[in-house]
């Protein structure tokens, strides 16, 4: 058995090419969402909860504090659309259309990128969501980056108890 399926603590997937951390610190696809934080452009003390809906694409930014985001109306504002550029860059465009449900109508042989996707995904009109999951959000980010602060280890971590094993099926 290789020696991280006995850790406990999660990996942290590679990305796909290299992220700007500063900008958009905190990506995930989940909850059926494509959803994650992202730095204020002007004010460095302040960040963006910006979420994207699967299928429907409806979106929803606010402040960690739940002051809805001036941009995030009628359409996606500039940290939706940052978040996708790194969700792209995080996971790969094809992956993250396939997680949004977004059909890129793709040819051989082009590439889905972030600016499609958005255009895309704007073309539709999608709908103003809730807010309702920027705490939640907020608060994995939180924990996330508690967790890039430990060391490495295989000793329990009580926390990721929780969290499935993996096995390889042989
Ligand atoms: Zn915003």
């Amino acid at each position: 058995m290789p020696v991280w399926e006995l850790s406990s603590a999660a990996r942290v997937v590679p990305p796909a090419r290299p992220r700007k951390l500063a900008k958009v610190p905190f990506v995930e696809l989940a909850d059926g969402r494509l959803q994650g934080v992202v730095s204020s452009g002007s004010d460095a003390g302040r960040v963006y909860v910006s979420s994207i809906a699967t299928g429907t694409y409806a979106f929803a930014c606010s402040t960690n504090n739940n002051r809805p985001c001036g941009g995030a109306r009628g359409s996606f504002c500039n940290h939706i659309r940052a978040l996708v550029g790194e969700a792209v860059l995080q996971y790969g465009a094809e992956r993250v259309a396939r997680y949004l449900k977004a059909d890129t109508g793709e040819t051989p042989g082009t590439e889905t990128d972030a600016h499609r996707l958005v255009a895309l995904m704007t073309a539709t009109r999608p709908a103003q969501g809730d807010t309702s999951a920027a705490a939640p959000v907020f608060s994995r980010f939180l924990r996330h980056l508690a967790y890039l602060e430990l060391e490495p280890t295989t000793a329990p971590l009580p926390e990721m108890q929780w969290f499935p094993p993996t096995r390889t099926v042989a």
